[in-house]
């Protein structure tokens, strides 16, 4: 038997994650020409997904989640940490 619970790993330290964020929606210039503003496009980012102890610190604003937009990252990340492809995380902003 198995339930419907969302499978996953904590964002920041890849264990087991229990919650889930509220995914945030942000504009990205994602066209060819950056100085134009009609190549921003809103997309909505994946679930951010917590372990508890993450999830505390998130909400109780210890824990910055920030996002690489690298094509080859595009995950989340502690803000101020440095992704795979070796940017730091960016803030979020809503
Ligand atoms: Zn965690
Ligand atoms: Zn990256």
């Amino acid at each position: 038997m198995s339930d419907s619970v969302v499978a996953g790993n904590c964002v920041i330290c890849g264990h087991v994650s229990a919650m889930t964020v509220d995914p945030p929606r942000r504009t990205l210039a994602r066209g060819t020409d950056p100085s134009d503003s009609s190549y921003s496009v809103t997309i909505v980012l994946p679930d951010v997904l917590l372990c508890d102890d993450h999830y505390h610190q998130f909400m109780s604003k210890e824990l910055v989640v920030g996002w690489c937009d690298e094509e080859s990252c595009r995950t989340y990340g502690a803000v101020g940490a440095l992704s795979a492809c070796g940017k730091p995380f960016a803030v979020l902003k809503r």
